[in-house]
């Protein structure tokens, strides 16, 4: 199967269905395929962040050939990146590896989509058609973002040059582009209604941006408006107060309750829905500079699935990460219901709880670990200045190190951008970095054993 790559080369198709005809659009027959059944212990929808944290750590534990990874994409991002290159501070090909080269060993990659999962046979169809059972799936597919639900957005994507957004990798250098082009006007930038990933991207580039504008001596010429569908600045107090308190010495206006619905790229203005008034009145306004982080929601096939809950999430219990229907169906990352902000950091903590849960499960022995809601959102709030916030189910911060991370750094900065990438190449993906839950405890050790002493 040219289709099937794999860190072994070894196919396990257990035995083959009909062929499938190919016909071209004059329907005229091109090609046949072999459907396939493909067997496997553990079957991974999805090849991103969680997609291969666990399928590395299941591979290790059980063994060649019985770990699939079902992922359509050629390439691999590291998306936390992507802020620091709509900011001109890193570029596109150190987010970027060939999904081929990061397939952990003894774990084989079917290059093609999951477009229906049964769940009650185990079982789920390929784009292709060819069908995978499997003893135990993990959901990982991410999130999907749908510019289609801004009118306009599309349009303007491709065809202005002052419309942007960092949550693509096809459009996320555009927007230091425009960036360095605007000199005076109105900048603003948007946050739409929730859920998100990492709810903080949408605000680290408006700092940046402010920071650049700062340096090439124009800021006074350029009006920033942040608008957000929410009626906060970020969700856990400790960090929302004290990036507020920059917004105000920077000049940065918050807009709340404002919900972009239509952008039009030939007259530069954008439309804001006000959900805090009875008819979601609608207000008008012009833009020089416009980066928008568009609406996200779950991948069709997973909403359209019987492993989805009312709002097309992957519907699993949020401490043990197993599907509330399905016991052998668990899930990790942005694809599942769970209320934790949706990043890689939260894809490390919940790699610990399912890969002990998923154990059990096989084991036949109760579930324990429960994942806390742990995420983190490196907030970076200027050209070498960063807020790390981390916090838990609760919106309460669960911080690392032992001191005041709601306080601009240098160092955390730093850490952003020459420690976490490594971090996430070299340890996450090969299912060995599970968050910073023993790094915490031990300056927590540390801190108490100093106090006790002074
Ligand atoms: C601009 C930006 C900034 C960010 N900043 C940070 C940050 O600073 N810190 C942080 O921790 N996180 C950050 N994140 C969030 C983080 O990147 C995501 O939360 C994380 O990658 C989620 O991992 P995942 O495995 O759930 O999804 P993904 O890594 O997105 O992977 C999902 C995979 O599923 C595949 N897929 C989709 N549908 C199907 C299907 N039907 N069949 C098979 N495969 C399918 C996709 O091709 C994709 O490869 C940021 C994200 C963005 C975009």
């Amino acid at each position: 199967m040219a289709k099937m790559m794999a860190g072994n080369r070894l196919k396990l198709a257990s035995n083959s269905r009909p062929l499938l005809d190919l016909v071209s659009k004059r329907g005229i027959k091109t090609t046949s395929i072999q459907l396939e059944n493909y067997r496997y212990r553990f079957a991974i929808a999805g090849g991103g962040s969680g997609g291969i944290a666990i399928a590395a750590k299941l591979a290790k534990k059980y063994g060649k050939g019985k770990v699939v990874i079902i992922e359509p994409s050629s390439t691999h991002y590291y998306q936390p990146l992507f802020t620091l290159v709509g900011g001109g501070l890193a570029d596109l090909p150190e987010c970027t590896n060939a999904t081929d080269s990061l397939i952990p060993p003894d774990c084989t990659l079917l290059k093609d989509e999951v477009k229906e999962f049964q769940p009650k046979q185990n079982c789920l169809v390929t784009g292709d058609g060819h069908q995978v059972h499997y003893e135990y799936l993990v959901m990982a597919t991410g999130i999907a973002l749908n510019y289609d639900k801004v009118e306009g957005l599309t349009e303007a994507l491709e065809y202005s040059d002052n419309v942007c957004t960092n949550y693509s990798p096809e459009y996320v250098r555009n927007t230091y582009y425009y960036m360095k082009n605007m000199t005076k006007g109105n900048a603003l930038f948007t946050f739409p209604t929730p859920p998100i990933k990492c709810a903080g991207a949408p605000q680290k580039i408006m700092y940046l941006a402010d920071a650049h504008w700062r340096n090439e001596g124009v800021r006074d010429n350029v009006n920033i408006q942040y608008y957000t569908a929410l009626g906060v600045l970020f969700g856990v107090k400790k960090f929302a107060d004290a990036l507020n308190q920059i917004c105000d010495e920077r000049n940065l206006t918050r807009n709340y309750q404002r919900n972009l619905v239509k952008i039009d790229h030939v007259k530069k203005i954008a439309t804001f829905e006000d959900l805090s008034s009875e008819n979601r009145k609608r207000e008008d306004s012009p833009y020089d500079f416009i980066h928008v982080t568009p609406p996200m929601g779950p991948q069709e096939a997973v909403k359209d699935s019987e492993l989805a809950d009312s709002n097309g999430y992957v519907d699993v219990d949020k401490h043990t990460l197993q599907h509330v229907r399905y016991p052998n169906v668990f899930g990790i990352g942005d694809c599942t219901n769970t209320p934790n902000g949706k990043t890689v950091a939260a894809v490390a903590a919940q790699l610990r709880a399912l890969y002990k849960n998923l154990k059990a499960s096989v084991a036949g022995t109760p579930l324990k670990p429960k994942y806390d809601g742990y995420a983190a959102c490196p907030l970076v709030t200027g050209n070498s200045k960063l807020i790390l916030a981390e916090f838990d189910y609760d919106n309460q911060p669960l911080e690392t190190f032992p001191f005041d991370q709601s306080e601009e750094r240098y160092s955390m900065y730093l850490m952003k951008k020459y420690f976490l990438p490594p971090l996430y190449w070299k340890s996450l993906l090969k299912g060995t970095w599970l968050g910073p839950k023993e790094v915490r405890k031990g300056f927590q050790a540390v801190k108490r054993q100093v106090e006790k002493v002074a």
